[in-house]
């Protein structure tokens, strides 16, 4: 295991001369980040059964006093000593939020609770309840829970909170926003359908890979690093839709008005209006930071007009009356016109990105080039919620280009260009191995991180067991890594650095596509994950054609589906269809299982009480087209 190594006097200067850029005297954050601190949390915090699931300990080096030091970007190293404040906070007069990683905010209404966001894990969710009750004495029942969006991190903890029942039962709406089908499907689509793909991305850019340390993983920007070593995720789809601005509820005896906003941080998202406490949330469309346009853990590109249309929206709507803005990450802004000063200059951030980029599209710049030199204007550029503690304006920039004009840079020699692995194998044949090595070495010395990360590519893509060529671009990887403001750059960098010298990271790989959330997936989306599932060439070569009837029960009428494959395609619509060669009923968690596990099918049939008609060796022969995903897969090579 080769350690991480120092700074070089390249970067460490870098990293000094940065603080230049930069609003360090301006600390009002610290202070922000603490008002109405209750409690803290316990340094170490387990499940119910001894899982350790947050180590204050791990990032107990991050103090207000510590020197940045210059393996961290001076911007990052301040966020993530404000991100340390954590605990149960009282925003204000019947607003409370438990902040861990990813936050529970409790709306303490005269009839009862209402949760808006649960946080991502169903234990830190129950034990930031229990924090609460314990410190405030509240024991009022919760009576509503508000997704504000459809990332697992905003409901995944929703067990923790209240029983499942209690939804079913009609007892405890749960409100979110867009159309039930809309919100599951993008909830479950970007989390589940892509899941192994974006686990494997996050395990980079979030830095969860890395060891908790000032060569490593300092925060994530939204919040700090000292949670997420360990998940548990569930999923509740919502049951009372929220699809147009103004639309109103009484939740615990309080009025909630909402601002229908999609197409932004997430394809689902709205912000809501407390009139009783004159409070204020826009979600994740207002944060601490500048947000994704593109997140690079992978995920639809955003629309960053939207952005700042919504959030003037909301001045209009509201800036008139707004005491207090409170987020799902991050930490509340108090007083009217220190909300309206952020929300207008988080609108005027996204306003230029969107604006800018087009600009320079129109100009005929590739979207590279535009971020290259595009920066903010100085005022809101210099502004801390700003600046660029999730998104990067140069990846969102880029994802500007991406949403309007597609993948395509305009350039033709990218429209078939040669396999990475093809390009750097003749890039090899023609330079020569030991010219590229002394090029990438003398890069590094003279502190050229880029261009050494490019150059050696082509030895590492040439051949991956190149031990030298890992090795200096690892080296190269890791300064730009401490040099990078970005903390998902900062981690896939790292990340990359880590795996070339110590081979692919397993350890702190997380997982969205947990087993509650594919179990309360709609039908129709369960059948799309079969889809994806089907490796279609074997199948089509195979000259697989078979048909298979489901009825799904157990959810008031039976729901009959039938699903076929046919030419290496996998299709399935509603009802049932005749030359069926097997009819399977059951439960929708026992029948996806079956679906997703084709080959323990026998098993599970006899085990789930499945009911089973006609030939069960098609499920078989299904089982032989049917890949797993690898959550390992290479990124840093071929
Ligand atoms: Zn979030």
């Amino acid at each position: 295991m080769t350690e991480p190594k120092d700074a070089t006097p390249v970067t460490a200067e870098i990293n000094r001369a940065a603080v230049a850029k930069y609003a360090m005297n301006d600390r009002t954050d610290f202070t922000d980040a603490e008002r109405g601190l209750i409690a803290e949390l316990p340094e170490k915090m387990y499940t119910k059964d001894g899982q350790l699931m947050r180590d204050g300990s791990l990032t107990s080096y991050i103090t207000d006093d510590a020197p940045c030091p210059d393996t961290v970007n001076p911007a990052l190293w301040r966020q993530s000593q404000v991100l340390r404040r954590q605990g149960l906070f009282k925003v204000v007069d019947g607003l409370y939020q438990v902040r861990i990683v990813m936050q529970v905010t409790i709306v303490d209404a005269p009839d009862g609770l209402v949760i808006i966001d649960t946080g991502d894990n169903v234990d830190l969710a129950e034990a930031s309840m229990d924090l609460f009750r314990k410190e405030t004495g509240n024991e009022k029942p919760v009576v509503a829970v508000i997704y504000t969006h459809t990332h697992f991190d905003h409901y995944g903890g929703v067990k923790g909170i209240i029983d499942e029942a209690d939804v079913l039962s009609g007892k405890i709406p749960i409100v979110a926003p867009g159309t039930i089908e809309s919100f599951n499907k993008h909830a479950i689509g970007e989390n589940v359908i892509t899941g192994n793909a974006m686990s494997r991305r996050m395990g980079y850019t979030f830095g969860v890979l890395l060891p908790r340390c000032d060569c490593g993983l300092v925060s994530v920007g939204l919040g700090s690093a000292d949670a997420g070593m360990y998940t548990n995720f569930s999923y509740i789809p919502p049951t009372d839709p929220v699809t147009k601005t103004g639309e109103k509820r009484m939740l615990g005896g309080w009025e909630f008005e909402f601002l229908y906003a999609p197409d932004t941080e997430a394809p689902e998202e709205m912000h809501i209006w407390i009139p009783a406490i004159n409070a204020l949330t826009c979600a994740e469309n207002a944060n601490h930071a500048m947000h994704n346009i593109q997140t690079i853990r992978g995920a639809r590109t955003r629309d960053a007009r939207n952005f700042a249309r919504y959030l003037d929206e909301t001045l209009v709507r509201w800036g008139d009356k707004v005491e207090v803005h409170f987020g799902p990450h991050t930490w509340p802004v108090w007083g009217n016109e220190k909300v309206i000063q952020f929300l207008e200059d988080q609108r005027d951030m996204y306003k230029f990105i969107y604006d800018q980029s087009l600009r320079l599209a129109n100009q005929g710049l590739t979207p590279l080039e535009a971020a290259e030199i595009l920066d903010l204007p100085q005022d809101i550029g210099k502004k801390w919620y700003n600046r660029y503690y999730h998104g990067g304006l140069h990846h969102n920039v880029r994802a500007v280009f991406h949403k309007e004009l597609g993948f395509w840079d305009g350039d033709p020699a990218t429209i078939l260009p040669l396999l990475p692995a093809d390009n750097a194998k003749r890039h090899t044949d023609l330079i020569g191995r030991d010219k590229i090595l002394a090029t990438g070495r003398a890069a590094i010395d003279e502190g050229d991180y880029r261009w050494a990360v490019q150059i050696l590519h082509h030895l590492v893509f040439t051949d991956p067991d190149d031990s030298e060529a890992r090795d200096l671009q690892a080296d190269a990887y890791e300064q730009l890594g401490y040099q990078q403001e970005v903390p998902q750059y900062r981690g896939l960098f790292l990340c990359a650095a880590k795996e070339l010298r110590n081979g692919v990271a397993t350890e702190g790989q997380l997982n969205t596509d947990s087993l509650d959330t594919i179990l309360a997936m709609p039908i129709d989306l369960l059948f799309d994950f079969a889809g994806v599932h089907l490796n279609g060439p074997a199948a089509d070569s195979a000259g697989l054609a078979i048909r298979v009837n489901w009825t799904f029960t157990g959810t008031g009428d039976d729901q009959p589906w039938t699903m076929w494959i046919r030419g290496g395609v996998l299709n399935a619509r509603p009802g049932h269809a005749k030359g069926a060669q097997l009819t399977l009923a059951s439960s929708k968690p026992a029948l996806a299982q079956v679906l997703l596990n084709p080959s323990n099918a026998t098993e599970l049939i006899s085990q789930l009480d499945v009911d089973a008609e006609g030939d069960t060796g098609v499920l078989t022969e299904l089982a032989k087209v049917t890949d797993t995903f690898d959550p390992h897969f290479n990124l840093i090579t071929p």
